[in-house]
């Protein structure tokens, strides 16, 4: 379905502002004008539920999450950063690998399967679109994704 992504990214964020935890604070970065594309928005919002879920999960209190849309030429690019303990360089491509979990002892405690990332990664690529993390460890961790501007794309309604 043909989406404006502008007022769609507003919506879900204004989801998580209701249900998550008051010390947490997410800062937007919107472009304001009209940016449409091609998407299963259900889909999308699990990409970001599952994205932004980590970022509060390994969020310390009072920490700030950032949400920022950039447009480019051809695609839009989602960045998701937050303030967490981030993850180590060697286990950055992992973490989109099925039931993998980057610290087995923090993990265990914080609870999941591992599937989180997995399936984002999967309903991305399915949108032809890329998904990616980058991290310093001690600073946080940021998430990446894009998804391409105009053509439809096959296999998405
Ligand atoms: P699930 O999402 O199924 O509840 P999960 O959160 O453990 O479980 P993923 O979301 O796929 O699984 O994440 C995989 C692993 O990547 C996590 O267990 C964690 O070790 C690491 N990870 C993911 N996001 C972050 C983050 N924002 N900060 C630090 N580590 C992260
Ligand atoms: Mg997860």
């Amino acid at each position: 379905e043909r989406v404006n992504v502008i007022p769609f990214f507003h919506h879900v964020l204004d989801r998580f502002e209701m249900n998550k935890d008051e010390t947490v604070r997410i800062d937007r970065t919107i472009p304001k004008d009209s940016i449409f594309l091609w998407m299963d928005k259900d889909k999308i919002i699990q990409v970001i539920d599952n994205i932004m879920s980590n970022a509060l999960k390994y969020s310390p209190p009072e920490g700030v999450i950032r949400f920022k849309v950039t447009k480019e030429r051809n695609r839009i690019k989602v960045m998701i950063q937050d303030q967490g303990p981030g993850i180590p360089p060697d286990k950055l491509d992992k973490i989109f690998d099925r039931f993998y979990r980057a610290d087995r002892a923090r993990s265990r405690q914080l609870g999941g399967t591992g599937l989180g990332l997995a399936i984002a990664r999967e309903i991305i690529q399915n949108h032809h679109g890329q998904i990616w993390a980058d991290s310093e460890e001690g600073k946080g961790t940021k998430v990446f994704f894009t998804l391409p501007l105009i053509a439809r794309k096959r296999g998405v309604s």
